[in-house]
């Protein structure tokens, strides 16, 4: 097995061309009191549009896509490299294409949308003239898709939508919303539940309110109720009874660039901490001469370079074996690490800045709650360390061990000493030995 630690030439120029383009134009956008999703706002198209078109002339632009749909057919590890970089500024998978929840929602209709569907939906959507929301979590139930109870009743050629949904990011910009109702409410667990498409504008779709994360100024979840919404029979996506097949579709690849984008961030904290480490004075030199302030870039160093390992890893997996199902451990446990990974580094970031770090002159606290935020959106990560635990458990579960097992001294000095039998032997060797 060939193991390669490097990147190839002619992409490590694509990507440093990357990291210039990102640092000098995409960041300071992040800065001007625009959103990235806001695609009705002039003055974001306005800064934003060209950028994208320098991304494409480049032949950058939503590189996550197949061939078949203008991607670049760039693999998981390419794409979580470029990914790592883009993860340092606010706007730069808008300005890349590949911003979430619509590449997750764009994966689902290239995958299950019929030829009018994607004509409609995914080519606007593709080309960010238009967002779209992912609703599926509801207000008395995130976790356990089991509790979830809106419902979508057939009335002839169409829908009938009822319920409410919670946390649909980009609600109030999204031109429709890919919502998961209840449409065979006796069927075994994991076939209860079917997947529309809803167009924003249909009567009887309501933002309750959107609701804002700590720190944000005005907040994108959105809380939604569907009151009679009626969509037509051909805006089921998929097959009846199919949302959880669907759902597993839109999070693979995915989780890998979110992860890869977290390294970004976490790299650039580490940068950070760096700098200031060795740049504040004190009365015997400069806060970098502690080796209790050592430990702590020491420590973050170590945790991202393993948890950096571990999703190239999990990348370069499935792209030898081009199936999700035999990564399904690897990317859950990346899934339950990234948080962890990403609040350490942000507290030590904090501390080591003291009360600049604490300030909101600073982003570190704001990468707190964003590593708060990866523990629970797309699954708590108690959820996670439950699947990587079975799948790691799958391949145990026909050793049935006896009370003491085969492993324990006693019996296996019994059985190295069966396998140099005769015993004559092994004394004569003692006796030569001694
Ligand atoms: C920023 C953000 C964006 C989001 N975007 C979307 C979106 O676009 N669309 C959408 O549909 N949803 C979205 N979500 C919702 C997200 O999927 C849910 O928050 C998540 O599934 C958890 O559900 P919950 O919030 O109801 O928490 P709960 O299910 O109430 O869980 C709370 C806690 O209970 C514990 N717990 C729950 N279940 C288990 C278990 N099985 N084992 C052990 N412990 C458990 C965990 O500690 C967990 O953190 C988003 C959430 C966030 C924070």
């Amino acid at each position: 097995m060939a193991w390669d630690f490097e990147t190839d030439p002619d992409f490590q120029r694509k990507l440093d061309w990357i990291e210039d383009f990102v640092r000098d134009k995409v960041e300071p956008l992040g800065l001007l009191g625009i959103h990235p999703y806001d695609v009705r706002n002039p003055a974001r198209n306005a800064v934003v549009r060209p950028l994208q078109r320098d991304v494409q002339k480049q032949g950058l632009w939503a590189c996550h896509l197949g061939a078949e749909l203008g991607g670049q057919g760039y693999g998981q590890v390419k794409l979580g490299l470029m990914n790592e970089i883009l993860g340092g500024a606010s706007f730069a998978p808008v300005v890349f294409g590949c911003q979430a929840p619509d590449t997750g929602n764009a994966e689902i209709l290239a995958h299950y949308g019929t030829a009018q569907q994607k004509e409609r939906y995914l080519a606007p959507l593709l080309a960010n003239e238009i967002v779209s929301a992912f609703s599926m979590t509801e207000p008395q139930g995130g976790s356990d898709p089991t509790a979830f109870i809106t419902s979508a009743v057939r009335d002839g050629d169409e829908w009938v939508i009822n319920g409410e949904k919670w946390f649909s990011t980009n609600g109030k910009w999204a031109e429709f919303l890919i919502v998961m109702a209840v449409t065979d409410p006796d069927a075994p667990r994991h076939k209860r539940m079917s997947m529309f498409i809803v167009p924003a504008s249909t009567p009887g779709v309501e933002i309750i309110r959107n609701v804002g994360v700590y720190g944000q100024e005005n907040g994108s979840e959105s809380y939604i109720r569907y009151s009679d919404v009626r969509v037509p029979a051909d805006h089921l996506l998929g097959e009846q009874g199919g949302a959880f097949v669907i759902s597993q579709t839109r999070l693979g690849g995915g989780r890998v660039h979110h992860a890869m984008r977290t390294v970004g961030s976490c790299r650039r904290l580490l940068d950070l901490m760096s700098r200031r480490a060795v740049s504040r004075k004190t009365r015997t030199g400069v806060i970098a001469d502690y080796q209790a302030v050592q430990m702590q870039i020491a420590d973050s160093y170590i945790e991202l370079e393993q948890f950096k390992l571990f999703v190239l890893k999990t990348a370069w997996t499935i792209d030898k074996y081009q199936d999700y199902r035999t990564v399904r451990k690897d990317i859950a446990a990346i899934k339950a690490l990234m948080p962890k990974v990403y609040h350490d580094i942000a507290a030590r970031c904090i501390h080591i800045h003291g009360s600049l770090g604490v300030s909101n002159e600073m982003p570190f606290v704001g990468g707190l709650i964003a590593s708060m935020v990866m523990g629970i959106a797309d699954g708590p990560t108690e959820v996670h360390k439950v699947t990587v635990a079975k799948e790691h458990l799958r391949q145990y579960r026909d050793v049935s061990d006896p009370m003491f097992p085969d492993y324990s001294l006693l019996a296996r000095r019994e059985a190295a000493r069966q396998m140099f039998d005769p015993m004559e032997e092994l004394a004569e060797l003692a006796e030569a030995n001694a």
